[in-house]
């Protein structure tokens, strides 16, 4: 058992990397609290992982192929330009 007393914070990078296990309930306690102390934070995650529970739910379980490699990057491009323009 670890005791962290700083957890960092999880970026959306992190949730986009980690999406699957948390829909395939596959983390930790420890990785889904923070999972959802960003989405908490983060509406376009939110969306993501909504976007992301339906794909499962229209093909029945997840793989791979799911999450096309140029579809994740422009999220990710989209996360960059909206984070830039939050303030701090
Ligand atoms: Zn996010």
């Amino acid at each position: 058992m670890t005791t962290t007393m700083t957890e960092p914070e999880m970026t959306c990078h992190e949730l986009v990397e980690l999406v699957t296990e948390y829909l395939e309930d596959a983390m930790t306690a420890s990785e889904r609290e923070r999972l959802e102390q960003h989405l908490a934070a983060c509406g376009p995650c939110v969306r993501y992982l909504d976007q992301m529970r339906r794909t499962i739910q229209s093909v029945g379980h997840l793989h791979e192929e799911a999450i096309a490699p140029a579809a994740r990057n422009g999220l990710l491009r989209v996360f960059r330009a909206w984070k830039s323009e939050a303030p701090g």
